[in-house]
């Protein structure tokens, strides 16, 4: 039996789409060749390809909405440069809540005015701060909907005339939002749609074209977008893969059906920091992610004893971010809710021995 799956990043994918990943890559559409050793001109990958990005529209509720998809390589983090060279003229505005905003930010300062509007960096990042005024002549807004590290969430976005760009790395396609309100949205796949290797980008396509700098075709959004997320080999097997997710998530569903698994698995888990007196939860409970809840014990003379029970358990990738430390559970959409019932179960049982 599969162990329970907490771990932050690569992460637990849904049984089924492993299975026909797995059989995929020995014999693709029983063709008798491998997805991984076909041309990605071929009709079949060709397919896969413009499934996958239709999926992502279908799902984000974007058709017809003048987005285009793009999967790209080079992880979220080149993201981090990509989006400030093909929109940063003059200015940006950056929301900084916790280490992927600060990579973005440092990325962003070499191509041109930064304006910090928040931090939260004075309580380390345990709360998401609120308020903050996003200047009318920024070029746009850059901000991390789910904070993985430190586990904090974007409740609510600004209201605000210029584009709004987003990092949704960590809980994309997890929780209902108005993704028209974004001009840009990336992530790294290997979260809630598949393994790492690809970066799933949408864009509204009339963002684009209004900085003065010439942009190296590889970073160029409108290369890619030129040549429908094939100017160079993509990477088939993180594409295919994320097809298959976003196939799974389609048939449950949709992200409506999910949102509700994945409320039910985070009240599930933090009722029981909040009512077991050996826990406590690291953020502001306001601003807690429905992805990854962090925890740290109230007594940690008693790490030795949870850390055996909850191997005892087969309970995987809890540990958190070695820049924090505590207990970190990610509860992405493949995380089946008795998971988190039998971390909770291992919670009860150390209240018990204790
Ligand atoms: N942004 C967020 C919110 C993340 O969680 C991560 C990775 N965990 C990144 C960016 C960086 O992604 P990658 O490793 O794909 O570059």
């Amino acid at each position: 039996m599969k162990k329970h799956n907490f771990s932050a990043g690569p992460c637990i994918l849904p049984e089924e789409v492993l299975q026909k990943a797995s059989e995929a890559v020995v014999n693709f559409n029983n063709d008798d060749l491998s997805l991984i050793e076909i041309s990605h001109r071929s009709k079949p990958f060709v397919d896969v390809m413009e499934n996958a990005r239709a999926l992502v529209l279908e799902l984000l509720g974007l058709e017809n909405k003048g987005y285009s998809v793009l999967f790209l390589q080079g992880g979220a983090s080149s993201q981090f440069l990509m989006t400030a060279y093909n929109l940063l003229n003059k200015k940006a505005a950056y929301l900084n809540t916790g280490t992927w905003s600060t990579k973005a930010i440092k990325e962003a300062k070499l191509f041109g005015d930064l304006v910090e509007v928040a931090s939260s960096k004075d309580k380390n990042f345990t709360y998401i701060p609120k308020g903050y005024e996003i200047p009318n002549d920024a070029d746009y807004f850059h901000c991390t909907s789910n904070n993985t590290i430190f586990g904090t969430q974007m409740k609510d976005f600004p209201e605000t005339n210029v584009p709004l760009v987003c990092d949704m790395s960590s809980d994309i396609f997890s929780r209902q939002m108005d993704f028209s309100k974004f001009d840009l949205i990336y992530a790294g796949a290997q979260k809630n749609m598949g393994p790492a290797g690809t970066t799933v980008v949408v864009i509204k396509e009339d963002i684009l074209g209004k900085v003065d700098r010439t942009i190296p075709s590889m970073l160029n959004y409108q290369t890619h977008l030129g040549k429908d997320s094939m100017f160079n080999t993509p990477p088939v097997f993180p594409v295919y893969v994320s097809m298959l997710t976003l196939e799974w998530l389609k048939n449950l569903g949709g992200i409506e059906f999910i949102e509700k698994v994945n409320e039910k698995k985070a009240t599930l888990l933090y009722n029981e920091i909040d009512r077991n007196p050996l826990f406590q939860g690291v953020v502001e409970v306001e601003d807690r992610s429905i992805m990854n809840a962090t925890f740290t014990l109230t007594d940690e003379a008693l790490k030795d004893t949870f850390d055996a029970m909850r191997k005892e358990a087969r309970i995987n990738g809890l540990n958190g971010h070695r820049s924090v430390g505590g207990y970190r559970a990610s509860m992405y959409n493949a995380l089946p809710l008795y998971s988190v019932q039998a971390l909770v179960d291992v919670m009860q049982e150390l209240e018990r021995k204790a």
